[in-house]
């Protein structure tokens, strides 16, 4: 069975970047044949991304692109997540834990939580809840997650926000190392000042500390503090692989193979790396799969590689979550849809 568990709807900062790849996404869906950089393709592009920035992520224009790639990739469950740091009322969460306001880091962080937290968290859970039965009808499992920063010491604060709403799953992450957001471009020289053994000895304690919280059904991106390329020997790393993989087995928290790094950051590389994977399914942990997509041509990207890749290392079922309840699902009847199915 082909899953999609790690997908986002939207994700600021609002760049020129940003509008590239939405329009980008856009005109995947769409067949026409005009020629670009022409006086009216612009003006029409102009026009799509006003009326895509006039409907917003949570609306039904948007999701359709997603059930469009869902059916076009032959996935047959897909969990929409979205960041928690997008929504307003995790402020207090967030100010409290990452760095706002020192000179260097805390600065641009400033900037950068107040150009992406713009959203209520009650819009999206309407929006993915709304749209189940439909998705249904087509053949789709929908499923509502969110992927929640995770601090040490912020548990208490991070399950009263997650408490108020019934999701199917719940992702704990870690993007930031004593509140510096490490997979931040604008941030990455940061990484010269520490001493890179001792740096992911302490990042994966904070991994470990994620999954003994009891907070989380699964574990996002273990290893992705290798972003930039900064990571020490991997002979090194072995023991810190290995006790990482013990905790999320003794604590049943499963993990996914997430592409993001992959196609979108310099180390080219899926998390977890082939060596930190091998060790994880030697303790036994659960995966399921994932594209860290943050626009609907992207869902399910590389899927067919990840499932040969756990395939090959004898892994047979993978994880999916329905309210808040793991469920293995065999890995065969992988159907590869290749073409292009269009919604009326
Ligand atoms: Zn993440
Ligand atoms: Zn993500």
């Amino acid at each position: 069975m082909k899953v999609d568990f790690h997908l986002h709807l939207e994700e600021g900062p609002y760049s020129m970047g940003f509008v590239e790849k939405t329009l980008k996404a856009m005109a995947y869906f769409e067949e026409s044949k005009e020629k670009t950089h022409t006086k009216e393709w612009l003006l029409d592009a102009i026009n799509r991304m006003q009326t895509r920035l006039k409907h917003g992520e949570f609306s039904k224009l948007w999701l359709d692109f997603y059930l469009q790639e869902a059916l076009n990739k032959g996935l047959k469950q897909v969990g929409i997540v979205d960041h928690l740091y997008r929504f307003k009322e995790t402020k207090a969460y967030f100010e409290k834990y990452i760095d706002l306001e020192s000179v260097e880091v805390g600065r641009k962080q400033a900037e950068w939580l107040e150009q992406v937290m713009v959203s209520e968290l009650h819009d999206f859970v309407n929006l993915i809840n709304s749209a189940k039965k439909e998705w249904a009808e087509k053949g789709v499992k929908l499923k509502l997650g969110i992927e929640a920063d995770y601090f040490v010491g912020g548990e208490q604060e991070l399950a009263a926000i997650l408490d108020k709403y019934e999701f199917d799953y719940i992702i704990g992450s870690v993007h930031f190392y004593n509140g510096w957001g490490f997979d931040n471009p604008d941030l990455q020289h940061k990484f010269n000042d520490f001493d890179l053994n001792e740096l992911y000895t302490n990042h994966f304690e904070t991994v470990k500390h994620a999954a003994a919280s009891g907070l989380f059904d699964f574990i996002a991106h273990l290893d992705n503090i290798k972003a930039f390329n900064h990571r020490p020997s991997e002979e090194n790393l072995l023991p810190l692989y290995q006790d990482v993989a013990a905790t999320l087995a003794r604590h049943d928290v499963a993990t996914e193979v997430n592409p993001g790094l992959y196609y979108r950051y310099p180390v080219k590389e899926m998390c977890p790396s082939p060596m930190f994977l091998k060790v994880l399914l030697q303790e036994g942990v659960k995966f399921t799969t994932s594209s860290d997509a943050h626009f609907p041509n992207d869902i399910g990207i590389y899927n067919d590689n990840i499932l040969e890749q756990l395939t090959e290392n004898g892994l047979t079922e993978i994880a999916t979550f329905s309210e808040r309840t793991r469920i293995m699902k065999s890995i065969e009847n992988n159907t590869k849809s290749r073409e292009i199915i269009h919604l009326e």
